[in-house]
């Protein structure tokens, strides 16, 4: 049994959206079933290539009740018609691009993203004779430069890391529907809440959800969105066979991560815009990047692609590997280290030189245009749903 969603809010959709409770027990909260087979009782194929989306349970790597749950409830947040949940960002992502490219197919990327996929793209992808031209995708004009006839896919991230920028999602969404490319975008930063790339024209949205919609860094687990249609290829495949499948454990503690999304994201927001401020006005910061600042070079399209913008900030400090080191012994609430849209604070300094010529490939003039924006390095600060006193005050006493 679920509840009838439709004309309700998106509070209300995040905690009961995908929640059915049909096991036979009377729980209130959904069921967590570790159970990695099924006892089948009636004739089925054994390949999973020959299972129709609502064929019985029969082995967890191809379907699981709880990951059902999970899956469900973040297609509803994305307004998707389904959702494949995977072991974590990465395996999504690698499912995404292995799954729908092929040798000899083209692909045109955002020129700095996560490392992962940024390393998979130039590192991976070649060996199977998948080209890649990376682009600053903040300039949908780039894009469709970078268009040739074998192109078969565009991949975005927005905002990206490190340095926040924000690509225009309606926009490229028609570059890619003329050249019959697929449009996939990395959502993570903004989550479901600030941005529904569906609705402005993409084709799949990849989401960690280690970061914000399990949202306690407790937890691993990516997913993608999309049709029905693009899901069905993608799950036999990219499931089943490459095996990426996601711990039921997992998959029930970001189920219940992910009833707390909206009112998370909006304080995380709000808290986010207090760090900045005060950032901006700190006299050994260089500079603060927040797609909800003014100073945001993008910050008009950012009020137009987000409602909500996102806890994720990037700064940067004179003699940032001083104050780096300072920040590891001597932080009190915000914890230094990777990761990010936790419960918790989390910072990490990103070095230039350690990300820019080695992970994104980055030179000549794309290198300049890095360092200009992100100097020697920037710290990247998840900002999280403490007191934003008590994050500005730990700031203060590294800076
Ligand atoms: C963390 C992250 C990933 C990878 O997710 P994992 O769950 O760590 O594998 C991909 N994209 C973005 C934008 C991320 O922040």
């Amino acid at each position: 049994m679920s509840v009838d969603l439709s004309g309700k809010g998106i509070r209300t959709t995040a905690i009961h959206a995908g929640e059915h409770h049909d096991t036979g027990s009377t729980s209130s909260a959904p069921d967590l079933v570790m159970s990695s087979t099924f006892r089948v009782e009636q004739e089925l194929s054994f390949s999973a290539n020959n299972l129709e989306g609502d064929a019985p349970y029969v082995y967890t790597r191809w379907a699981n009740p709880t990951n059902d749950q999970l899956e469900e409830k973040l297609a509803a947040l994305e307004r998707a018609e389904a959702c494949i949940a995977f072991a974590s960002g990465m395996a999504a992502t690698t499912g995404v691009l292995l799954g729908s490219l092929s040798s000899g197919d083209h692909l045109v990327m955002c020129d700095t993203n996560y490392p992962g996929t940024a390393e998979v793209a130039r590192q991976t992808l070649p060996r199977f004779g998948i080209d890649m031209t990376p682009v600053d995708t903040s300039e949908p004009g780039n894009v469709a430069s970078a268009m040739r006839d074998n192109t078969r896919m565009i991949w975005l991230e927005t905002p990206s890391n490190p340095l926040l920028r924000i690509a225009d999602i309606a926009a490229i969404a028609g570059t890619a529907r003329e050249n019959g490319a697929l449009l996939v975008v990395d959502s993570t930063f903004a989550t479901p809440i600030a941005t529904r790339p569906l609705e402005l024209g993409a084709d799949l949205v990849v989401h960690s959800l280690t970061k914000y919609i399990g949202g306690h860094g407790d937890a691993m687990g990516g997913a993608v969105c999309g049709s029905r249609e693009l899901l069905e290829s993608l799950r036999a495949e990219a499931l089943s066979h490459y095996g990426g499948v996601i711990s039921p454990f997992n998959a029930w503690l970001i189920l219940r991560g992910m009833a707390t999304l909206p009112i998370r994201m909006r304080e995380h927001a709000a808290n986010a815009i207090a760090v900045a401020e005060y950032l901006e006005h700190h006299p050994r910061v260089e500079a603060v990047i927040y797609p909800g600042l003014e100073s945001h070079p993008q910050h008009e399209l950012a009020k137009k692609q987000m409602d909500n913008f996102s806890g994720m900030l990037s700064f940067r400090a004179a003699n940032n590997k001083e104050v780096a080191a300072r920040m590891m012994s001597r932080l009190d609430v915000i914890h230094y280290a990777v990761s990010l849209g936790h419960h918790r604070s989390l910072i990490y300094l990103l070095q230039t030189d350690d990300l820019a010529p080695t992970s994104y490939g980055l030179e000549g003039a794309q290198l300049e245009k890095y360092r200009a924006v992100a100097g020697e390095g920037v710290f990247r600060l998840s900002v999280g749903l403490e007191d934003p006193e008590d994050i500005c005050a730990d700031l203060d006493r590294v800076l």
